[in-house]
């Protein structure tokens, strides 16, 4: 039986069947004393048939023969004899045969053909209800039109991206519910479904296309349409898929924006490198060069091509084999090398340069990928400072001879103004001798400027090498030294352990002297007090002086370390050379010297020494 019916199966339909023939058997019995020997087959052509009907030809075949059997048995004379007797039996047997064959033959036909009716449909039904499950399940929106372009179908992501449903959109025009427009300039856009059908090709969306949903929002879209046709080629209608491409747009967005990105900065590191005032190279792993600038084409005197694919030794040999050497180890080791190389380059031929070069590895990932030089010439400013050296040497050397030569005249002028004051002073008028004390001040004063102008350049001559010094020691003869002062201002000084540091003793106890010197001078009403301690760091200690003074306007500070540097005027005595010199000592070994200031709130001077040997780590702050 048909799969799609309730089965039939062969026992049931044969039963059946031998049921049917039974009946009409026994109706056949019931009826016999009425119908005696008429018809004897009137009621088995109803069984055959209903047989063949219920069960198709086989159980149909079965009830004629039965029925056939029946009749000529229970109808046919002599009763209970199967074999007919005259003509006219034979006849009917043989046209009830004919009939139950035929009948049987032509409900087979109408079985199958209803059979094959049935699968078709249920075919069918499978068919579309698994291509509307495809479809409900697919991740792109779809919808489905008919032949004249009505919605037929959509599934959820269309109806989300549409802003229809379903139940809304059925039956309308597809325009209707999928709007589109040109995303740039909003003028509606040509709706591939309507292409579809009309001319039955595949049609996709031209690019920059958004759909409208219902609510009047934009979303960017692609898509493309497909013809649906029958069995028989005949177009049926249109399919439609389509998809939010907002994200895909965001992302192209942000690749372009990168790429443009990445490419300017790759336009203003090569203008960077191109026109940057310094040489610049970068060379491969076989020290190679594969780029250089505009500056190094200069300093070379070659064109840029000529240098590319050569060493540095192969291009200017000129120059020294440390050069490359200093190249190669930065590839071997990975750390960057510096040094100044002089050298000849045919731009200047005959002319011997320097150069200060830097050079340091490229790195990509993890590995050495090339050597980057910076080339700057140097010859100018070398020559600037010898220049400046033996100028300076030249000033030092006409200062101290200054400061020395005037020693003399100064003295005499200063002996003979004294026998001028002890011989005649009495006999002077008032103005005299007002006059007379004038250029006695006067000379005084000169001779301690012309002292401090002779200390402050010998404190840079080069004499004995420095040595240890012990800072306790230094400073307690520096504080011998100002013993009048201290028991004149009856200051109070305090100090911690000392370290010992690397320099000359004299010009050591000449820091503290005028550290503590200015610190007894500059005072206010309160009593003085000074602080002096050091504090190791590293190969250096750095030692401080503080002070409860006057304190220094802050605006002032960076003036205060130059020579003849006085801010606090005539009300002080003094010369301005003395922070001068300490400058000039502490930078004389390497050190430094600041101050930290407020005016009304103290001061406290800051210089470094280098660290004696296994001082170090004793150096504490005290
Ligand atoms: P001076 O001989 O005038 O003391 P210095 O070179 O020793 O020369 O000092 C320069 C100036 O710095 C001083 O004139 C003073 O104005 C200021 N000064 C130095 N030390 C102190 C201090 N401890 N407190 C306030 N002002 C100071």
């Amino acid at each position: 039986m048909p799969s799609s019916q309730s089965p039939r199966t062969a026992v049931r339909r044969y039963s059946a069947a031998l049921l049917l023939v039974t009946a009409a058997s026994l109706l056949r019995l019931g009826l016999d004393p009425i119908l005696v020997d008429k018809g004897p087959y009137l009621v088995f052509l109803p069984a055959a048939a209903a047989a063949a009907w219920y069960g198709g030809l086989g159980p149909g075949l079965l009830a004629t023969l039965l029925g056939a059997i029946g009749a000529l048995a229970f109808a046919v004379a002599p009763a209970f004899s199967i074999r007919p007797e005259t003509r006219a039996d034979w006849l009917a047997l043989a046209l009830f045969l004919i009939f139950g064959v035929f009948v049987s033959a032509l409900t087979e036909k109408l079985h199958r053909t209803k059979r094959r009716a049935l699968d078709a449909e249920a075919s069918e039904r499978r068919q579309r209800l698994l291509s509307q499950q495809t479809l409900a399940g697919i991740g792109d929106a779809v919808l489905s039109t008919d032949v004249v372009g009505r919605i037929e179908f959509m599934n959820a992501i269309a109806e989300q991206l549409t802003g229809w449903t379903m139940d809304d959109a059925r039956g309308r025009p597809v325009r209707q519910v999928f709007q589109i427009a040109n995303e740039y300039t909003g003028a509606p856009a040509g709706d591939p479904i309507t292409r579809v059908l009309q001319e039955g090709i595949i049609a996709g969306l031209a690019n920059h296309t958004v759909l409208i949903k219902r609510d009047g929002s934009r979303i960017p879209i692609d898509d493309s349409g497909a013809p649906i046709r029958d069995e028989s080629g005949n177009l049926i209608g249109a399919v439609l898929v389509f998809r939010d491409i907002a994200e895909r747009r965001r992302a192209e967005q942000e690749r372009e924006r990168l790429i443009r990105e990445l490419s300017e900065t790759r336009d203003i590191i090569r203008s960077v490198f191109r026109k940057a005032p310094v040489g610049l190279a970068l060379c491969d792993l076989d020290l190679r060069f594969t780029r250089v600038n505009e500056a190094l084409v200069e300093m070379t005197g070659l064109p840029m091509e000529a240098h590319i694919g050569k060493t540095i030794d192969e291009l200017l040999p000129g120059l020294p084999a440390e050069v490359t050497e200093a190249m190669r180890q930065v590839r071997e080791t990975g750390t960057p090398f510096h040094h100044e190389s002089e050298g000849e380059t045919p731009a200047a031929p005959g002319k011997r340069r320097t150069w200060d070069i830097h050079y340091y590895p490229i790195r990509v990932d993890d590995h050495i990928a090339g050597i980057g030089a910076v080339f700057q010439e140097i010859t100018e400013k070398k020559a600037w400072e010898a220049e400046l050296e033996l100028a300076n040497d030249n000033l030092k050397q006409f200062a101290y001879a200054a400061s020395h030569d005037l020693q003399e005249p100064l003295r005499m002028i200063t002996s003979y103004t004294q026998l001028l004051k002890k011989r005649y002073y009495d006999k002077l008028d008032s103005d005299g001798r007002e006059f007379l004390d004038f250029v006695m001040d006067g000379a005084n004063r000169m001779r301690t400027l012309l002292e401090a102008l002779r200390d402050y350049w010998r404190a840079s001559k080069d004499g004995e090498e420095p040595a240890t010094v012990d800072c306790n020691a230094a400073l307690e003869t520096a504080l011998g030294n100002l013993r009048a002062s201290l028991a004149e201002t009856g200051a109070v000084i305090t100090h911690g352990d000392l370290p010992k540091v690397v320099a000359h003793e004299a010009p050591l106890v000449q820091i503290f002297q005028n550290l503590i010197g200015n610190a007894l001078k500059y005072q206010s009403e309160a009593q003085p007090q000074v602080h002096i301690s050091a504090s190791g760091h590293g190969a250096q200690c750095v030692f401080s002086v503080r002070d409860n003074g006057i304190g220094i306007d802050k605006k002032q500070l960076p003036k205060l370390f130059g020579a003849f540097r006085r801010l606090h005027g005539s009300k002080y005595p003094g010369t301005g050379m003395g922070l001068a010199l300490c400058r000039k000592i502490v930078e004389r070994y390497g050190g430094k010297i600041w101050v930290d200031s407020e005016s009304n709130k103290g001061s406290t001077f800051y210089f470094t020494l280098p660290l004696a040997s296994g001082e170090a780590a004793s150096a504490q702050q005290s």
